[in-house]
């Protein structure tokens, strides 16, 4: 196997065995010991040298997303690096109030005189995950969460995001401290190997047959996890919206990094007479953002590779198709697509799309649209497009998702004073802003009784 940093950067040329990942955790492991990765101003140092990172290599991050997505440097600057910057600023802003310790009023009876506070103690050595979709930020800003929180971190960058993986995983080492970060790069054996390590906290970002492997692995050791899935987010669309609006703001979600987004809609609940009118609005919509032919346009992206091209292909039989349809396997290009009619029993249904396929479902009413969301699983988003509040209070009360938006799709994950997570099916534990340093943590309580 190839080490291209004799101390932190593994690359996948040869294999990875287990006796290099136990060195390596005990490494890290080490200097956690030594408290080193603890005081607030080595977190403050390595947060910002990974913000140098990213405005120092802009255009070498995007010209790698591009190679691997076809991610239009507009889409990349704003979705990884201007997010992943922002979170950064965030936790250089807030990290002494963040962090600080939480005095607790004693109100038992007989402790008079004791004090009681809660202390956040960082974890030890984390292992962070990710996924290929989005592969800077959702590597970079649960990293960010565990330095922040004072962690030691192994880095697994996705595979799939070749070109991405290759140069994060040539950069971090040049900018962060090797004693205590370090990187893997690598597939499922790679990550096999890191997984029968102890760590003490594993972040995973992905799907959730790889999200049960984790946790199973880290069963053994008791170590939190953090599981990041995906599942099908619905759109609930009422008659009272404006559709004009609906389809601009569905459309430029929906297609955005073509469909391959943890929280980008899945499918469009709605009453029949709305579902025909939403039909032309998004043909409308879809031509205004990607032209004639999104073939050729530089703002429309590629799928990751044929596998996924081939599955996503055999969901285009479903439903009738409105715009879209036409694949380039060679391009692993699929045109964004709108499909109408559909039914629930049809492929399309069966799975998270994560592709540029919109299906419409009739239903008749809220109730329906209620009824069809809670006999599925949870998912990660769901979204409505409505101005009427009881509808608003009753998708909040009567369903359960790991986020709920209404009106802008995919934006509340940008908004870093709220917690970003899935339940059930769709991943446990949450992060963004404080809630990554509660994550990573441990909240110690402490009560302090005087002895005389
Ligand atoms: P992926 O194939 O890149 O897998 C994710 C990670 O799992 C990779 O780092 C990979 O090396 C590792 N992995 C793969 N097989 C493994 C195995 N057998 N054992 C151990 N590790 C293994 O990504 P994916 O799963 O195709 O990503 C798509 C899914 O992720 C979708 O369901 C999507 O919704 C979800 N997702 C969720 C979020 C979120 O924030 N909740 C974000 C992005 C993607």
């Amino acid at each position: 196997m190839t080490v291209t940093d004799a101390k932190a950067a593994f690359t996948h040329d040869d294999a990875f065995t287990a006796t290099e990942a136990t060195a390596l955790v005990n490494r890290l492991r080490a200097t956690f010991r030594t408290g080193h990765t603890k005081p607030l101003a080595w977190r403050r140092q390595q947060l910002t040298r990974l913000r140098d990172l990213l405005t120092d290599n802009r255009a070498a991050i995007a010209d790698a997303l591009h190679a691997d997505l076809r991610k239009n440097r507009a889409e990349a600057d704003a979705m990884e690096i201007g997010l992943t910057i922002a979170e950064i600023d965030d936790y250089l802003e807030h990290l002494e109030e963040w962090t600080a310790p939480q005095p607790a009023p004693v109100t038992v009876p007989g402790l008079p005189g004791s004090t009681a506070r809660t202390q956040l103690d960082p974890l030890g050595v984390a292992l962070v995950i990710s996924a290929w979709n989005y592969p800077v930020n959702l590597l970079l800003v649960p990293v960010a969460g565990a330095l922040a929180a004072g962690n030691a971190v192994v880095i697994k960058p996705a595979e799939y995001a070749a070109r991405t993986s290759a140069l994060l995983a040539q950069l971090l080492p040049a900018y962060l401290d090797t004693d205590a970060i370090a990187v893997v790069e690598g597939g499922a054996p790679e990550t096999t190997v890191l997984l029968e390590q102890r760590f003490d906290h594993i972040f995973y970002t992905g799907n959730g047959t790889v999200g049960r492997i984790v946790m199973t692995a880290a069963a053994k050791n008791l170590t939190p996890v953090v599981l990041e899935l995906g599942g099908k987010s619905p759109v609930f669309v009422d008659r009272d919206a404006d559709i004009a609006t609906v389809a601009q703001r569905l459309a430029q979600t929906k297609f955005a990094n073509a469909g391959q987004t943890c929280v980008a809609p899945d499918y469009v609940l709605t009453d029949p007479g709305t579902a025909t009118e939403l039909q032309a609005a998004l043909v409308v919509a879809t031509k205004a953002l990607f032209g004639d032919n999104p073939q050729t346009s530089d703002a429309y992206g590629r799928i990751i590779n044929e596998r996924h091209f081939d599955r996503l292909s055999a969901l285009l039989g479903s439903g009738r198709t409105v715009t879209g349809g036409q694949t380039d396997r060679a391009d692993r290009y699929i045109a964004p697509t709108v499909l109408a009619d559909v039914r629930p029993d049809e492929p399309v249904m069966q799975e998270e799309i994560f592709g540029p396929i919109l299906p419409i479902l009739p239903v008749a009413d809220l109730d329906e649209a209620i009824a069809f969301i809670n006999d599925r699983d949870k998912p990660l988003a769901l979204y409505a497009f409505t101005e009427n509040d009881t509808t608003k209070r009753r998708l909040a009360t009567e369903t359960s998702s790991g986020g709920l938006n209404f009106g802008l799709p995919m934006r509340h994950l940008a908004v870093q004073t709220l917690p970003f997570g899935g339940v059930g099916e769709s991943g446990m534990g949450n992060y963004h802003g404080r809630y990554s340093i509660e994550t990573f943590s441990h909240r110690k309580a402490i009560l302090d009784v005087p002895l005389s």
